[in-house]
């Protein structure tokens, strides 16, 4: 978990430092909405993808960096492809939970303790080692006897292994998730 530091209130910085951060323009996002329709979770978010960027550049940080649309999203980059002024909203939505962490401020928890769990794992092989990335997440959302049923039949088709694999890149991997945030 990166380190929490304070909020600072809503105004029109907020714009300036996604835009810095993320190094992608969104004052350019004139509402077309072709990000919103052609995203396949926004049915499940909170606040869809171009409402989202309206925020941004309203300066609405606390209600953009608590929004569960930065957790649901699912990096699958269609909104990046799809839109005419190649506003990268997929590496946004990267950049604002980011920003979000180290404030903070997380709108699903569960999710959190999901990307907290995956980080870890990557962190220490390299590659997800789901029986570890599992069990870290099970203790730290509490959720002991959910999908049992599930992980019994990944099991049975070998798509979790016991042994972690460790790939020959580890450390460069490691460098990349420690650079700051203006540098990833
Ligand atoms: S597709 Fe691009 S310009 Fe259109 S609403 Fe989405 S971010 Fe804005
Ligand atoms: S990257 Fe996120 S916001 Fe964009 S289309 Fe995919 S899920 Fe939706």
């Amino acid at each position: 978990m990166e380190k929490t530091i304070p909020l600072r209130p809503d105004d029109g910085s907020f714009l300036r430092e996604v835009e810095g951060l993320s190094g992608v323009a969104v004052s350019a996002c004139f509402h077309c909405e072709k990000c919103t329709s052609g995203c396949p979770v926004s049915y499940a978010m909170d606040l869809p993808p171009n409402l989202l960027i309206r925020h941004i550049q309203l300066g609405q940080r606390y209600k953009v960096l608590s929004s569960e649309t930065i957790w649901v999203c699912a990096s699958c980059i269609t909104c990046s492809t799809r839109c005419p002024n190649d506003i990268d909203l997929a590496h946004v939505m990267d950049t604002l939970r980011r920003i979000s962490m180290q404030n903070g401020l997380v709108g699903l928890p569960r999710v959190m303790a999901f990307h907290d769990a995956f980080m870890k794992a990557v962190r220490t092989h390299g590659r997800v080692h789901e029986i570890e990335m599992i069990g870290r997440y099970k203790i730290k959302s509490k959720t002991f006897f959910e999908e049992l049923e599930l992980g019994r039949e990944l099991f049975a088709r070998g798509r979790i292994r016991i042994i972690p694999e460790r790939i020959r890149g580890l450390k460069e991997v490691r460098e990349i998730l420690g650079r700051p945030l203006s540098e990833a």
